[in-house]
């Protein structure tokens, strides 16, 4: 199969492009048919959740799950990393840690004796909590299937805060659900969150949008675009810019520059479904 990348502004990318699997496809494909280990949590799709916490309501919204921002105004977010991957396989998990720096005031920073803290680990299929949890959480990224650029910045962004582009507050006027095509007991992927869109617009190059036939019991589309159908959704290769922007706004970040600093200001959309 021949995989064309779409740059943010919804063009396809050249053929020099590294041609790996989507986002999407590379999460179905590592989550399908997993049956987890006992001590694992429950992950509905790819994000883990408690059994206390409502799996519709962003947690985000009430109980505080940003990380905190330090007062140098960078945000840092304390991991450890399992003794169990290769060291070509901890390359790739580097590199989408350190991405974060770059476009962001993220920091992802090796734990010293925070509380809070990610805990990276190959476990069953690739999976994390939504936003901030308390003490350690586990991020899984499973080494036969996770191990991308691009799930990798997916994983991290749920822990970050953020859910998948399909569930959307706004996704209706985007994306149509096509309910019949979904696998009975995957539905639930599809249900909708009250989710902080920080004023960015809805991308279907978003890294947390997943691929048109995901969860599909016949091979049809489980969601397509408004009004365009064919138009390419879910096959980013790495965070689009509206990932970056809002993930800039969520956490407040500031450019400093020489003689002025810029901040990107907190919008939130809180929109009660
Ligand atoms: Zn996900």
């Amino acid at each position: 199969m021949v995989v064309f990348y779409i740059n943010h502004q919804g063009h396809k990318m050249g053929d020099n492009v590294e041609v790996v699997l989507s986002v999407g496809e590379l999460l179905e494909r590592a989550n399908r048919n997993i049956v987890r280990g006992a001590d694992e949590p429950k992950v509905i799709g790819d994000i883990a959740v408690d059994d206390d916490n409502g799996r519709n309501a962003d947690p985000c919204t009430s109980t505080g799950c940003k990380w905190p921002q330090s007062s140098d105004g960078l945000v840092y977010v304390p991991y450890i990393i399992a003794n169990h991957f290769t060291s070509s396989e901890l390359q790739v998990i580097q590199r989408g840690l350190d991405s974060f720096a770059s476009v962001s005031c993220i920091r992802f920073v090796p734990r010293y004796n925070e509380r809070d803290y990610l805990s990276i680990e190959s476990r069953s299929g690739c999976y994390s909590y939504v936003g901030r949890l308390g003490y350690g959480q586990t991020v899984s990224l499973d080494r036969s299937g996770c191990i991308y650029h691009n799930t990798i910045q997916h994983e991290l962004l749920h822990a970050l805060g953020f859910n998948h582009e399909q569930t959307r507050s706004d996704r209706d006027n985007h994306i149509r659900v096509l309910w019949d095509n979904i696998i009975d007991d995957m539905k639930y992927n599809f249900d909708k969150i009250a989710t902080l869109n920080q004023g960015t617009p809805y991308d279907y190059g978003s890294v947390m949008q997943y691929y048109r036939t995901a969860f599909s019991k016949n091979g049809q589309p489980t969601m397509e675009p408004i009004p365009d159908s064919n138009v390419v959704i879910g096959l980013a290769r790495e965070m689009s810019q509206n990932d970056i922007i809002r993930l800039n706004r969520l956490y407040q970040c500031c450019e400093y520059h020489t003689n002025t600093v810029l901040c990107y200001s907190f919008y939130a959309t809180y929109i009660n479904l």
